[in-house]
């Protein structure tokens, strides 16, 4: 069984395009979901982000993402040291959940995976693909992010272009050119190999 990553920067479209693979059938671990899962519920997990983060941390209301978020998203070290302590717990995750699949293929999706080396682990990766400007209204409009936060959400992410010279496929997400097509012509593709 295949493991195929999919990957894009910050609201290029990824999870909407995994629902529809979701629909054809095709097994979804959504890795930043399942990240964030994973902080909020693994107790050797939060030992360590508390010895690396401080007390806060964690308060009574549980993780505090607003804490970690205002050290990481500005100093790339920091974003760094939380990936790497977060990262073992889902590849993990991720391979408990990979063994139970019965399927031609499974997706693996990130907003970061050529990033951090993850892209090695998949045997293809699929990348979606949407003017900047797009990605930040559909954010801002998602989320109600202010665009300096999304800025610098995307400043922590590798530029379009250098991704797109690694991905095995790209989806555009442009509001130009149809998705189903793209999606089903990937799918007919990795159900014949
Ligand atoms: P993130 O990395 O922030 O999780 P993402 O890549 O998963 O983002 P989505 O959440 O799938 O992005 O898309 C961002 C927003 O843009 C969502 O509200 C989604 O519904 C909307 N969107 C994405 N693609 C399209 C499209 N082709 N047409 C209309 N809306 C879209």
């Amino acid at each position: 069984m295949l493991k195929i990553g999919i990957t894009g920067g910050i609201g290029s479209g990824k999870t909407i395009i995994c629902k529809a693979f979701g629909a054809l059938g095709i097994p979804v671990y959504y890795a930043d979901i399942q990240a964030k899962q994973l902080i909020h519920t693994h107790p050797a997990l939060r030992t360590k982000l508390t010895e690396a983060f401080g007390r806060d941390t964690f308060t009574n209301q549980g993780y505090n993402t607003q804490y970690v978020a205002s050290i990481v998203f500005t100093h790339p070290t920091e974003l760094q040291k939380l990936n790497s302590i977060v990262h073992p717990f889902v590849k993990a995750d991720h391979a408990a959940w990979f063994l139970r699949q019965q399927a031609p293929y499974t997706l693996y999706e990130a907003a970061v995976l050529f990033e951090n080396g993850g892209a090695n682990q998949m045997d293809q990766v699929i990348l979606v693909d949407a003017p900047e400007e797009l990605r930040i209204s559909r954010v801002e409009q998602r989320d109600g992010m202010s665009r300096e936060a999304i800025l610098s959400r995307i400043a922590n992410q590798w530029p379009a272009d250098k991704k797109r010279a690694m991905a095995d496929w790209v989806i555009e997400n442009n509001d130009k050119q149809l998705l189903l097509p793209q999606i089903l012509s990937i799918h007919n593709e990795l159900t014949e190999q």
